[in-house]
């Protein structure tokens, strides 16, 4: 058997085809605001994969750079403004923020109404009444994906691995509001091969090869003697319960492959270390086991963007 890879970028773009139509049907103008203090690449990086979805619609998309230098009471007083801005429909804090500026607080201080992503506790909350009008976006994508390929939740045993707030909880939330039985894995569980075994939907979200890959590069940097991680993917194809769906959340930057002194592989054209990305399934195998899989990248990564998008046109009804 021979897995159905799911495509997150052909659904993400269905997606995108139907709030187009809503945004038509508003007869009005949404604009998104990604407050940002300081340079980080991977938010600015993820700022321009906001930028582009907006644009596709026609959402005016703002990048609201504040000072690297920026305190707590810059970056609220910024998003007191959009708060009170009615021309702003959302609002979206970047994170990472300055060194000893508290984000969670900032989080929490974003109009639950304009909180496009999720993670104000009011919106996290209403979780637990399956209220998921601004659900966090990528937990929301993975439901959606679920959805689309027509597998049937209730009753379902879903196993979620990864218990962090942005993604495992939500997820497993979403999941239990479908009436599946639930399980959530983490780095403490004793062993998660049971649970992954026993899993009719498995969702990876630990992202471990890529942690480990890091906190060698920070290791190795004081201590060249620095024992390689196994990188190798969290869940081997062993694991999956065959014709599972399988929706792998995680990206993994590692090195593509070693040369004999253990160093990683290099770029003939940049010197640099040559890198891929990839989830924590051992996708080659999975795919002869499960009945749909996710690739990375290409599978739940575009929709996370769809579903920002769809959480800004929520804010702007609930605004009407
Ligand atoms: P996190 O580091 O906050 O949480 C990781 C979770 O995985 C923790 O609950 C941890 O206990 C668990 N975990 C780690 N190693 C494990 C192991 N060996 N066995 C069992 N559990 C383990 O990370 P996060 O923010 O939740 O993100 C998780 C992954 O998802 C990352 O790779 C991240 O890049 C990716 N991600 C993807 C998208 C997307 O749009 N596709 C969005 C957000 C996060």
């Amino acid at each position: 058997m021979s897995a159905q890879v799911i495509d997150g970028e052909a659904i993400a773009a269905e997606i995108k085809e139907q709030i187009k139509s809503d945004i038509a049907a508003l007869g009005k103008e949404l604009h998104l605001h990604a407050v940002l203090a300081g340079d980080d690449f991977g938010a600015k990086f993820y700022a321009g994969g906001q930028q582009k979805g907006c644009e596709e619609v026609g959402i005016h998309y703002s990048l609201d750079q504040l000072p690297d230098d920026a305190s707590q009471d810059d970056l609220a007083a910024h998003i007191r403004k959009l708060n009170d801005d009615p021309d702003c429909t959302g609002i979206i804090c970047l994170m990472p923020v300055p060194k000893g500026v508290d984000g969670r607080a900032l989080q929490q201080m974003i109009d639950p109404s304009k909180d496009v992503e999720g993670m104000h506790p009011s919106n996290m909350g209403k979780l637990f009444y399956n209220d998921t009008t601004f659900a966090p976006c990528t937990p929301k994508g993975c439901v959606e994906l679920i959805k689309r390929v027509g597998c049937e939740v209730e009753g379902a045993n879903v196993t979620v691995i990864g218990h962090s707030e942005i993604v495992g909880k939500p997820i497993a939330m979403l999941m239990l509001g479908l009436n599946a039985t639930t399980t959530i894995v983490h780095v403490f569980t004793d062993d998660i091969v049971p649970h992954c075994k026993n899993a009719d939907i498995l969702i990876s979200a630990a992202g471990a090869a890529g942690a480990k890959w890091n906190g060698y590069k920070r290791k190795a940097k004081k201590d060249p003697s620095t024992p390689l991680p196994d990188i190798s993917p969290l869940v081997k194809a062993d694991m999956i319960k065959p014709g599972a769906v399988v929706i792998d959340v995680a990206i993994n930057r590692v090195p593509k492959g070693f040369d004999e002194d253990g160093k990683p592989i290099k770029s003939k054209k940049s010197g640099k270390d040559l890198m891929v990305t990839r989830g924590d399934v051992e996708y080659d195998k999975a795919i002869e086991v499960a009945s749909h899989i996710t690739p990375v990248p290409g599978g739940v990564g575009p929709m996370t963007v769809a579903m920002l998008l769809q959480n800004t046109v929520n804010a702007a009804k609930a605004a009407q």
